[in-house]
C-alpha cells in the first residue's frame, strides 16, 4: 500500500504530526525504532499551551503544575509566583505514548519495533527502508530525533547550534519532595552558556544542566545536584545533545520535511523542544494537506516555517545574550520586569520591547495577543 505520508520516529513532533495528518483525513504510517513506550532523556517541562495547539488535554501525563518558578544566580534568587500552571511537568514514555494513542485513535497506522535505515525520492513517492521491509509513500516526515536518518538526507546542519545536557531522575527525602511540588528551580549559569533545573515529578525529581557545547556534562550535572539537593539518589542518569534553532536553513527537499529535534525546532534560549516539534507538525501536516492538490512541499514547508515559527525562535535566539550578560538578566528577573511575559507571552514580543528600547517591560504594560483561534501556537 502506498501512504499519503510516512512519520519516521514516534516521539512528541513524529506523533503529533501523524495525529494532524490523520485529522485531515490522509492515509498515515509511522515507524518507530524503539518498542512503545519507550523512555527519554528530558526534564519534561511544558507550557499548558501545548494543549491548545495540539487540541486536545494531556491531562492524564501530567506529573506536577508548576505555579512557582524560582531563578538563582549565585548566592541570589528571587520567586515567581502564579495563580495558573505557567508549566506542565511530565514523564516522556508516559506523555509520548498518549500522543501515540492519539495519533492512532485519529487513523494513523504505527509501527514499533522497525528501524528506517535509508529513504529514496523518486518523481511521484518515496521509498522507505527499514530493516524488515520497503514502504512507500507519497511525502515523508522525518521526526527522527537528533541523530535523523532524514535530516541527512534534506541537508547539512550547522554542529556549533548544539545543547548539550546531562539529566537524572533523583529521589529525594519525603519532606523535601513535598516542598518541591509545584516548584520549578532554575540555576542561571549553573554551566557556562547554560542553566541547571530541578523540575517536580509526582515523586522524584528531574535534574539537569545543559549548555551550547558543554563539555563535562555529566560532572557539571553531580556537582549542580550536589549543592541543591539533600542526600540525593540517583534512579537515572543520562547525557544526550541535539541542535537547536540556528544549526539548520532547510526543513525541506522535494517531497520530505523535517520536524522537532531532526529539524533542529528547539528554542535556542531555553532549549525546550516539545512545544516547538509540535508546532512544527503542525506546520507539515499542513504543507503536506495542500501538497497533495498540487504545489511545491518544499517552497510551501519553508513558507511557514519563516512566516510562522521563525520570528519567535530568532527572537529567543536573541535573547540568549542574557547567558553572556547573566548579572544585569538576573537583575531584570528579579524585578520581575519579564515576569507575565517570559513564559507566557511569546518570544518575539519581548524581543521586539526589549529592542525598542522599552525599559519597563510589565505584564500590564504588553498589549495582550488577540484571543488565538484553535491550534494558533502563541507560547513557547
Ligand atoms: C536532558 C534533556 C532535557 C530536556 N528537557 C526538555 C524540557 O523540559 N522541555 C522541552 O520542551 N524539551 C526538552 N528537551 C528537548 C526535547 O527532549 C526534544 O526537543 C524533543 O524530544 C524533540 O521531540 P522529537 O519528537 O522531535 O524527537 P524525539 O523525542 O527524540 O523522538 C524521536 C523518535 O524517533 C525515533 N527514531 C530515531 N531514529 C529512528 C529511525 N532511524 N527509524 C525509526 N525511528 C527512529 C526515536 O526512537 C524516537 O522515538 C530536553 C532534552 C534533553 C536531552
Amino acid at each position: 500500500m502506498k501512504y499519503d505520508a510516512i512519520v519516521v520516529g514516534a516521539g512528541p513532533s513524529g506523533s503529533a504530526s501523524a495525529y494532524f495528518l490523520a485529522e485531515e483525513g490522509l492515509s498515515v504510517l509511522v515507524l518507530e525504532r524503539e518498542n512503545l513506550p519507550r523512555p527519554k532523556l528530558c526534564a519534561g517541562a511544558l507550557p499548558p499551551a501545548v494543549e491548545e495547539l495540539l487540541g486536545f488535554g494531556i491531562k492524564d501525563a501530567v506529573e506536577d503544575e508548576v505555579r512557582e518558578v524560582t531563578w538563582i544566580w549565585r548566592a541570589d534568587r528571587t520567586t515567581w509566583r502564579y495563580v495558573e500552571p505557567v508549566l506542565y511537568t511530565v514523564m516522556r514514555d508516559k506523555f509520548d505514548l498518549l500522543l501515540v494513542e492519539r495519533a492512532k485513535a485519529a487513523g494513523a497506522e504505527v509501527v514499533d519495533g522497525e528501524e528506517v535505515v535509508s529513504l529514496e525520492e523518486g518523481r511521484e513517492e518515496v521509498s522507505v527502508r527499514t530493516r524488515a521491509k520497503v514502504y512507500r509513500c507519497k511525502f515523508l516526515v522525518g521526526a527522527d530525533g537528533a541523530g535523523s536518518v532524514v535530516a541527512k538526507y534534506v541537508g547539512r546542519s550547522n554542529p556549533e547550534r548544539t545543547v548539550r545536557t546531562a539529566e537524572a531522575e533523583i529521589s529525594v527525602p519525603y519532606e523535601f519532595l513535598k516542598a518541591c511540588e509545584g516548584r520549578a528551580t532554575v540555576e542561571f549559569r549553573a554551566v557556562p552558556k547554560g542553566y541547571g533545573w530541578i523540575f517536580p515529578k509526582a515523586d522524584h525529581l528531574s535534574v539537569g544542566v545543559g549548555g551550547l557545547r558543554l563539555r563535562r556534562a555529566r560532572e557539571h550535572l553531580k556537582a549542580f545536584a550536589g549543592r541543591r539537593l539533600p542526600t540525593p539518589a540517583y534512579r537515572e542518569v543520562g547525557a544526550w545533545a541535539y541542535p537547536v534553532w540556528g544549526a539548520r536553513r532547510r526543513w525541506a527537499r522535494g517531497r520530505v520535511l523535517l520536524v522537532g529535534d531532526a529539524g533542529a525546532f528547539a528554542n535556542p534560549l531555553t532549549g525546550a523542544g516539545i512545544y516547538t516539534g509540535i508546532w512544527s507538525g503542525l506546520l507539515a501536516s499542513r504543507a503536506i494537506s495542500k501538497a497533495i492538490s498540487g504545489g511545491s512541499l518544499e517552497e510551501m514547508y519553508t513558507e511557514m516555517i519563516l512566516g510562522e515559527i521563525s520570528p519567535e525562535l530568532s527572537a529567543a535566539r536573541n535573547l540568549s545574550i542574557i547567558y553572556a550578560i547573566p548579572g544585569p538578566a538576573f537583575v531584570a528577573l528579579k524585578l520581575g520586569l519579564l515576569r507575565g511575559s517570559f513564559l507566557k507571552r511569546s518570544y518575539s514580543d519581548i524581543w521586539r520591547y526589549i529592542s525598542l528600547g522599552i525599559t519597563s517591560l510589565r505584564p500590564s504594560n504588553i498589549p495582550s495577543p488577540p484571543s488565538p483561534a484553535p491550534r494558533t501556537p502563541r507560547t513557547i
